[in-house]
């Protein structure tokens, strides 16, 4: 396994490989890697030739410099993991290699996938979708892949991908993967290292709250509103919990639904102190 430090490097090492004639797998990440991370590398290993794992905490895509810099960095523990799963090469830039510029100072081309990325995450976290796809379109055309692949733990952000690449005509293809829970079904997530004992002992509680409201979906609820009060309560049994968001939504469009007819997101956010999670349950209308 290589590690590439420049996006000269990167381009490369992936020209080799297509000369070999190696389809290429891209998985980004921000590193802190867990079994999640390592359910889009097996599908990228499985999949493609030649696998690049990019380990970037982008700072444009923060909203809170407290989040960015308590982000959990660990590169040593983080090759080693990919190591284990037989990944071809780790990209791992620092900022500099990724914005030269001031980018403070000169604002980036900004893309912006309007409506989508300013509901739910868009709205709580300001900016961070405009960096999220940035960061995502610069990697695509440095990795040059052929297959790209994300998680739906962060579903609108896969939503936003989807639809970028659809805008721009990236000759991407976008492979989603289904959320990595723990055995108490919360979903595995970098962030949940900073939960405390007890904040972690609760923090399945979300995961129960969305698979309640799943299962009255199934059982023929129709109204958001009924199916928000019977998952909110259940969350607000536990003080510990602050619930930002919980909502039903269209899973292309992440436009909050009044009644639910046909596929539906059931999404949400929660403050546990000072982590916030996110996830989401897909209930297809079936
Ligand atoms: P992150 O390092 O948190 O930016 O995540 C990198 C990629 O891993 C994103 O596509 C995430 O959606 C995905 N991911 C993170 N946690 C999980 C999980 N528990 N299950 C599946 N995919 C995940």
């Amino acid at each position: 396994m290589t590690l590439l430090r420049t996006i000269a490097e990167v381009r490369d090492h992936v020209k080799s490989a297509r000369d070999r004639g190696l389809t290429v797998g891209l998985v980004p990440t921000m590193g802190a890697l867990h079994e999640g991370h390592g359910a889009l590398m097996r599908r990228a290993r499985e999949e493609t030739g030649y696998v690049v794992v990019t380990i970037f905490v982008n700072p444009t895509q923060f909203d809170r410099t407290d989040d960015f810099q308590k982000y959990p960095r660990e590169l040593d523990t983080d090759l080693a993991f990919c190591e284990r799963l037989g990944l071809d090469a780790v990209f791992a830039p620092d900022a500099r290699e990724m914005y030269p510029g001031d980018y403070q100072k000169m604002p980036l081309t900004s893309v912006d996938v309007a409506g989508l990325a300013s509901r739910f995450e868009g709205e709580f976290r300001p900016g961070h979708f405009r960096g999220v796809a940035m960061v995502v379109a610069k990697l695509f055309n440095i990795v040059a892949a052929n297959r790209a692949y994300f998680g739906e733990k962060d579903a609108q952000q896969l939503a936003v991908i989807q639809k970028m690449t659809a805008d721009l005509n990236f000759p991407i293809t976008i492979v989603p993967v289904p959320t990595v829970r723990e055995p108490d079904g919360l979903a595995m997530s970098s962030r949940n290292q900073r939960l405390t004992p007890d904040q972690r002992r609760v923090a399945p509680l979300l995961y129960q709250a969305l698979r309640e409201a799943e299962r009255l979906i199934r059982n023929g609820a129709s109204s958001t509103a009924e199916i928000k009060r019977a998952a909110s309560a259940l969350m607000s049994r536990n003080p510990v919990f602050r619930i930002q968001y919980l909502d039903a939504v269209d899973p292309a469009t992440f436009e909050p639904l009044v009644q639910i007819m046909g596929a539906v997101r059931v999404v949400a956010a929660v403050w546990l102190g000072e982590v916030r999670l996110i996830d989401n349950v897909l209930v297809d209308g079936a």
